[in-house]
């Protein structure tokens, strides 16, 4: 699950999410609105929300690209974090679980930041990729089918300026990345995505423990 940090005891995450969270009343209410559906946990926690807006203003970022939106918790952190001309272009499948988003977006102001595209990512990434994007973007947050982060990530490698940030969600897979007895399809993807990047000379990378686990890139180069 990755709505806390899963390595953090009950009583520590309170703590940590009590001094050192800054979560508006809006993304209080999505957090509380998303945590009633079945699939609440691909929410992302508040430390982690709260880290990915502090990320978007230490990079001084502008153009930033979502791939896997849910319900939008994470957006609406780094559409907020974004500077009032600032842009997200935000992919997913789900019109159901986007609409929440959506109104979400609108309630907050950031409606007019956010290009949402409905369908698969890989092939929306491949259109930005066509639509001469390439090395536009500043910020990228992979969240969305693990099968296919490979694919996620070596396009977000291309839309990325030089210096731009990767960010990669549930890269620790509540441990069972770690463990060799576990070998799922999804189990497997994140542990041979983590094996690549961990080799990768075009990044600089740190995997932090933070909800499920959370890889961050940099691409190697100038701003
Ligand atoms: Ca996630």
């Amino acid at each position: 699950m990755s709505t806390k940090s899963f390595t953090l005891s009950d009583q520590l995450h309170e703590y940590l999410v009590r001094v050192s969270v800054r979560e508006s009343s809006l993304l209080a209410r999505l957090r509380k609105e998303t945590a009633a559906l079945p699939q609440a946990t691909m929410q992302i926690s508040p430390e982690q929300g709260n880290l990915m807006s502090l990320l978007i203003k230490v990079t001084g970022s502008r153009r930033a690209l979502e791939i896997g939106v849910f319900t939008g918790y994470s957006s609406l952190c780094v559409a907020t974090a974004l500077p009032p001309d600032g842009s997200l272009t935000a992919c997913d499948m789900s019109k159901e679980y986007t609409d929440v988003a959506r109104r979400y977006w609108s309630e907050a102001g950031v409606g007019e930041k956010i290009d949402l595209r409905l369908g698969h990512a890989l092939r929306t990434l491949d259109e930005l990729i066509s639509e001469g994007n390439s090395e536009t973007y500043d910020f990228v947050f992979i969240d969305a089918d693990k099968k296919n982060y490979q694919g996620y990530f070596e396009r977000s490698l291309v839309l990325v300026k030089p210096g731009g940030t990767i960010a990669v969600d549930n890269v620790l897979w509540s441990g069972k990345v770690a463990d060799p007895q576990i070998n799922d399809a999804e189990t497997v993807a994140i542990r041979a995505f983590n094996e690549a990047l961990a080799g990768d000379d075009r990044i600089d990378v740190s995997m932090i423990p933070i909800g499920d686990g959370l890889t961050i890139a940099r691409k190697k180069g100038q701003f």
